[in-house]
């Protein structure tokens, strides 16, 4: 890898996200009586960026993963990858954009087949039906050693490996097709956390040589702060909160700030602020979210009363632009207010 000498004078140009997501809503169950879990979430990855998707366990996460693979098919909106919309391709170009986006999910062992060998797992990925010939070899050790696994472990049963050099292998079979974009679900949450970060820092630098873009899901903020650019916050299956990666800084949601009460942070050192005490409550069931604002029922602030009526449960938020806030977005009628910087 060379840096490129960028000359002084000229800025570089924004890249063109390669994956939007526009307006998707998806559920599970036949179309006519499907329960959705995610409503009207939109985002956009550039190459090279990463876009972290953060909620609890049951706001929608794996079932926006499954959607961008394409092993979902949204009930409305788009899913587009380098501009076309991947539900209206072809059978050849189709085959083509499913390359294009890999999935690593968050359990490698039960995705590896046991009674298959790393090298034939491999040798599936990058050429499916095919025998494992000696062709594929160079490439197979190749990839083993780009996640930092030795030639021989080609030769290997899944369930001689440990859980991380499991998730290596995984990581392996994704890249073997050169996607454009990674699809990461959870990728650490069964690993120590030495393992974790060993994962993580191969993540990035796999990501930095390939100019991927990433889509990275996790529940855990200090993951989402040491992996992505920018993030997106969903509550019960809808965006809730989505910007550049300061937004778990200072959120300007209420949830944000609530979801930052579950992370540890003695030094201080994470947050500007001091984050709430922890209510526990059950989120609910994001196929039935309360209504109005889905967060009413747990928000800190309590719904509010304007005129006489309560905005946050008669009406539902949208996600709505900040004013002073480049490319942050909030869905919530009374957004926290936040001082300026510090003089
Ligand atoms: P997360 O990954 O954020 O924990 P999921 O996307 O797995 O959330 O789940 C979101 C909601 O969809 C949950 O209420 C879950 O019960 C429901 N769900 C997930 N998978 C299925 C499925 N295969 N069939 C029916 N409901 C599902
Ligand atoms: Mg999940």
């Amino acid at each position: 890898m060379t840096a490129p000498s960028t000359p002084s004078s000229t800025l570089p140009a924004t890249p063109q996200p390669v994956l939007r997501v526009d307006r998707v809503s998806a559920g599970y169950g036949s179309a006519s009586r499907s329960a959705r879990v995610l409503r009207d979430v939109s985002l956009a990855v550039a190459p090279g960026r990463t876009m972290g998707i953060v909620g609890e366990s049951g706001s929608g996460k794996s079932t926006l993963a499954k959607v961008l693979v394409g092993e979902l098919a949204p009930l409305s909106g788009q899913v587009l990858l380098d501009g076309a919309d991947t539900a209206r391709l072809r059978r050849r170009q189709l085959r083509a954009a499913r390359r294009n986006i890999q999935l690593v999910p968050q359990d490698p062992y039960s995705s590896l087949d046991p009674r298959m060998t790393v090298g034939r797992a491999l040798a599936e990925a990058l050429d499916p039906g095919a025998s494992l010939r000696r062709a594929d070899r160079a490439r197979i050790t190749d990839l083993l050693e780009t996640v930092a696994l030795e030639g021989d472990a080609a030769d290997r049963l899944p369930h001689e490996f440990s859980g991380g050099q499991r998730q290596r292998i995984v990581i392996a079979r994704a890249l073997a097709v050169q996607p454009k974009v990674l699809i990461a679900d959870e990728v650490t949450s069964a690993l120590d956390s030495s393992v974790q970060a060993e994962i993580l820092n191969l993540l990035l630098s796999l990501q930095k040589q390939a100019d991927l873009a990433v889509v990275f899901i996790t529940h855990d903020l200090s993951i989402a702060r040491y992996m992505c650019d920018e993030i997106s916050v969903l509550y019960l299956g809808s965006l809730v909160e989505q910007g550049d990666i300061g937004l778990l800084r200072s959120p300007s949601h209420p949830y944000t700030e609530l979801l930052r009460a579950s992370v540890p942070d003695p030094s201080g050192a994470m947050f500007d602020t001091e984050p709430p005490p922890v209510v526990a409550a059950d989120p609910g069931d994001p196929a039935n979210p309360p209504a109005g604002c889905a967060f009413h029922p747990r928000c800190p602030q309590g719904p509010r009363v304007v005129e006489g009526r309560s905005i946050c449960i008669g009406t539902a938020p949208p996600l709505l632009p900040l004013a002073g806030q480049s490319g942050r977005a909030a869905a919530c009628h009374f957004p926290l207010v936040r001082a300026g910087t510090p003089a």
